[in-house]
């Protein structure tokens, strides 16, 4: 197996949504800082992104979509009409200086790493992938261009006809569930809080056969999701035997996420991502929601280090540990953080019982394991 790849790009150290858009804060950059500053990135993992063109986004995205986010972008603007038809400059979703670049970017990384693993199998790490709620023709959740869906359609095009999903964000992740729901050759489950917005993904939506909602009410703690991944998941996503999977590993359901109620350490999802990063020859990682710059950097550095088997410190070594405490987050949290944000990459695992609502879930995946 050669060594994991990370693909990224300084599109997000140099572009923001605005001043009060959740997505203001430093993510990918403070992700690929770290683990250089971890001595965890050796040159020839590195790979650049790059924006997607307008004809591979069409391969999802509709032409006068693609259309109108370029022409806001140029002229920073945008008609009330287009503005509904596309729900771009509201919900969310604003009309900013790289609208298209850099969602774009998200998207020629995804499809960058899915021709990648098709020539050569492995692992891949796009944190700067994971819009899972974009659609065809709409933005939607923060999300312009869907990267997953397009990471598949490349999967799918290339010959392959059994590709998994698993969508670990606090949100359901409906833009692919959508687009798959029908296709067998898909396998999409999402682990999301009940009742929250997109309020779909509802247990009982199993599309034509290959979509799982695992919907948890809100206070999940890490061993719930041990629960799923390995009462569930796990033995699902053997069974199916995909070819290729991939991992949308927000950090949104972390106990320190300020969007979300999930009370989730990063330990549960680099648990998670240990467990089943094995099951497909193919892997690629990407990353999703995650508000709080602390907790986002801290969880999707030890991803990295979940797919490369390497060791985390308990303290951090003095260089990452600067680079921590150099961001700054405009929110009530982020006037005294924690001293444990600066100095460790793991937060202290959430034990406790596993409620009837999640054992519910995993008997019902099991139910359709042997339907
Ligand atoms: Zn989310």
């Amino acid at each position: 197996m050669p060594a994991p790849l990370l693909i990224a790009n300084d599109i997000y150290r140099h572009s923001t949504l605005g001043g009060k858009h959740p997505l203001s804060i430093p993510r990918v950059s403070t992700v690929l800082d770290l683990v250089q500053a971890l001595g965890w990135l050796a040159p020839q993992q590195y790979r650049d992104s790059r924006p997607a063109t307008p004809e591979e986004l069409s391969r999802f995205h509709r032409p006068d979509y693609i259309a109108a986010v370029q022409a806001a972008e140029r002229d920073l603007s945008i008609s009330a009409e287009d503005s509904e038809r596309y729900n771009l400059g509201r919900g969310g979703n604003p009309v900013y200086a790289t609208m298209f670049r850099r969602p774009a970017t998200g998207v020629g990384g995804s499809l960058i790493a899915a021709r990648h693993l098709l020539d050569q199998p492995g692992m891949i790490y796009s944190p700067g992938g994971g819009t899972h709620h974009g659609r065809p023709a709409q933005a939607s959740g923060f999300c312009y261009f869907n990267d997953p869906v397009l990471a598949i359609l490349t999967f799918l095009d290339a010959g392959l006809s059994r590709v998994a999903y698993v969508d670990l964000d606090v949100h359901h992740g409906d833009g692919v569930a959508e687009a798959f729901e029908t296709d067998p050759r898909v396998l999409v489950l999402s682990v999301h809080e009940a009742g929250r917005w997109p309020h779909s993904g509802r247990l009982e939506e199993e599309g034509a056969g290959n979509l799982f909602n695992l919907p948890v009410p809100p206070g999940m703690i890490d061993d719930e999701m041990a629960a799923l991944v390995d009462d569930a998941i796990g033995p699902l996503l053997e069974g199916f035997r995909p070819e290729a999977m991939v991992i949308q590993c927000g950090a949104d359901a972390l106990a320190d996420d300020p969007l979300a109620k999930q009370e989730l350490s990063n330990t549960a999802l680099w648990r998670a991502v240990a467990a089943l990063k094995g099951i497909a020859p193919r892997l690629l990682v990407l990353g999703g929601g995650g508000y709080n710059p602390w907790s986002v950097a801290r969880c999707w550095t030890g991803i990295w280090a979940e797919l490369n088997d390497l060791e985390k410190p308990e303290r951090l070594p003095a260089p990452a540990e600067s680079l921590l405490r150099s961001l700054s987050w405009n929110r009530t949290a982020g006037r005294n953080p924690p001293e444990h944000w600066f100095t460790t990459l793991q937060d202290a695992p959430r034990y406790g019982a596993v409620r009837q609502e999640t054992r519910d879930l995993v008997r019902r995946v099991k139910e359709r394991m042997r339907a």
